[in-house]
């Protein structure tokens, strides 16, 4: 008797999830500047058809880390050139990115035709 009958189920491993852990606003996953690069991957498969939803959550985000990161370090602050690079710069290339390997992802075949070799 085995314990491998009941150990594999086939369950797919959850997908951490990528969120900033406030008022740093560090990943909670990498522990660096948040939207990190798993958040970007993550945001851009999630809004891929609403890259201007996307554009509208980060601007929020943005704001907020403007506003947490002010209080934490006021003098000099935080530079908002380098936010908007942080938060937004990447949305547009990031989702058109995303939006192609949706678009040429290969589709599984129908169950029926699958490993079965036609007699002719
Ligand atoms: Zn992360």
């Amino acid at each position: 008797m085995t314990s491998d009958q009941t150990s594999n189920q086939g369950t797919r491993p959850a997908i951490e999830p990528h969120t900033p852990q406030r008022p740093i606003w560090l990943c909670r996953i990498c522990a660096v500047d948040w939207p990190c690069l798993g958040a970007r991957s993550l945001l851009s498969v999630e809004f891929a058809t609403d890259p201007t939803g996307l554009s509208c959550y980060l601007a929020g985000q943005l704001q907020a880390a403007m506003a947490d990161l002010s209080d934490l370090n006021p003098d000099p602050g935080p530079d908002p050139a380098a936010l908007h690079a942080r938060f937004l710069a990447w949305v547009r290339p990031r989702v058109a990115i995303a939006r192609a390997r949706l678009d040429n992802a290969p589709t599984p075949p129908p169950p029926s035709a699958a490993g079965s070799p036609r007699e002719s």
